[in-house]
């Protein structure tokens, strides 16, 4: 069996079919970070997600293009240029290249794409010329452009296909210039926002004279110019679902008169312990406050996609701490498995059927919770049957290449001595240094700071190898 998911379009779980006639290649476009402060544990849970979604496709056999677009023109943005006086691109520059980082750290695969918004003026002004020639939009008193919600519902268009609307009950027709408004209304949102004095220096000219982008038309133009009028996956948060995934829609069908994506994928919401983050709660994380908390980029991942996306997850400093539990129980299951390898042989039979249950739990709308289970299954029964004696080194390399394929999907790799942050490659060469000048209380004590720090030293034949704890 294939693929299932489930898309918010149809609201119902669908087998996954690409457009592309020979089911080989697939697009797909997931809103990226708006670049204007470092990215929260929320905004990961997403990008994460987006990163899962793309490894299984990819493990599936799919020829994947990823697009994630970089928003690095918006309100927020703008007040935050002016308030700290700095250039744009100097500005969201700092936190364009922090997301990447942070994006390694968590081990997500780099999208093929990562266009910038106002990289692409052109192609917006384009679009929303398209938009205007097709009569959906209008140009205001104040100057800035409108999309039409009463002209495109007029044309035969539905707009309110991720979520239902009552229109009887909405005051249709006003109109919005910001970015992100209030659910409660279906406005006619701006394209095209004609410069004010508050904008500063960011400006671009266009027909309808200087100003900027809209954040919505942003999403669209990239996405098309990447992927073509039509492709397969949009991924993002159920935040995004209205306005800023309805507008995209309105946008892009209202231009081309083209169906504009065949699958929606919604992650949804994040809690940091049981309630919404916020900075005044004092459960506002970044990746960097939880890295600096002591816990790795592999740990925070395994806690990210441990819950089914659809669900709303509780993330804790807990769950931190289980996953460091969990994911040592991995690598010391793997540790044994390649010391029994190591007499290396052709591959012989895999010990279980790993591979055959993770792929049906991920095929069922990506159950990442029951891959999970299965790999969890496959620890203990190869430990069972490691204590055992069962296992000789041609079986335990089948089984590590089975485990290789299952974390190409995953992503949370094993941890090498190389991979030891600088600091703690330091203490272990001092300890070295200590056992050598027969200082054996100094190198105790640094084994037991690299134990506070989160690894363990074991001694082998070959030398000390580090791991962690
Ligand atoms: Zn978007």
């Amino acid at each position: 069996m294939g693929l299932r998911i489930f898309n918010t379009l149809s609201r119902s779980v669908q087998e996954f079919v690409p457009l592309d006639p020979a089911g080989r290649q697939v697009g797909m476009y997931c809103c990226g970070p708006t670049v204007y402060d470092f990215a929260h544990i929320g905004n990961w849970r997403t990008f994460v997600f987006a990163d899962l979604v793309r490894r299984y496709l990819e493990f599936k056999g799919y020829e994947l293009r990823h697009v994630m677009n970089i928003t690095d023109v918006e309100d927020k943005i703008i007040r935050r240029v002016r308030e700290t006086q700095t250039p744009l691109r100097e500005f969201t520059g700092q936190y364009e290249a922090a997301f990447l980082e942070d994006l390694k750290t968590l081990n997500c695969r780099r999208p093929h794409h990562t266009p910038r918004a106002t990289e692409h003026i052109p192609e917006i002004i384009s679009l929303i010329e398209q938009l205007l020639a097709r009569g959906l939009a209008y140009q205001a008193g104040d100057g800035s452009v409108y999309f039409s919600i009463e002209k495109y519902r007029g044309c035969g268009c539905a707009y309110g296909q991720l979520v239902k609307l009552n229109f009887d009950e909405m005051r249709v027709g006003e109109r919005v210039q910001s970015d992100e408004y209030a659910k409660e209304s279906v406005a006619d949102f701006a394209l095209w926002k004609a410069r004010v004095p508050d904008d500063g220096e960011v400006f671009w000219p266009s027909p309808w004279g200087e100003g900027r982008p809209g954040w919505h038309i942003e999403c669209s133009a990239m996405s098309m110019k990447v992927l073509g009028q039509s492709f397969d996956l949009h991924l993002g948060g159920e935040d995004l679902m209205f306005p800023h995934h309805e507008d995209e829609i309105a946008q892009s069908e209202g231009a081309t008169g083209q169906p504009f994506v065949k699958y929606w994928l919604h992650g949804a919401f994040l809690l940091v312990e049981g309630r919404k983050m916020s900075k005044s709660l004092g459960n506002f994380f970044t990746l960097r406050d939880l890295l600096g908390k002591g816990f790795s980029g592999r740990e925070i991942r395994y806690a990210l996609i441990s819950a089914h996306y659809r669900e709303t997850f509780n993330f804790t400093l807990e769950n931190l701490q289980g996953a460091r539990t969990a994911l040592a129980r991995i690598d010391e299951c793997l540790g044994k498995l390649r010391e029994l390898a190591n007499a290396a042989k052709p591959p012989g039979a895999a010990p279980g059927d790993l591979l055959t249950e993770f792929t049906a739990a991920l095929d069922n709308d990506l159950n990442v919770a029951a891959a999970w289970g299965a790999v969890f299954d496959w620890v203990r029964a190869t430990n069972r049957r490691l204590a055992a004696g069962e296992l000789d080194a041609a079986m335990a390399t089948a089984a590590l290449a089975e485990w290789e394929k299952v974390d190409s999907v995953l992503g949370i790799g094993v941890v090498a001595d190389a991979e030891a942050p600088p600091e703690i490659i330091e203490l272990l060469e001092a300890r070295q240094a200590a056992r050598q000048a027969k200082d054996f209380k100094r190198s105790d004590a640094i084994r037991d700071e690299l134990k506070a720090k989160g690894w363990i030293i074991e001694d082998t034949p070959k030398g000390p190898k580090l791991k962690q704890a």
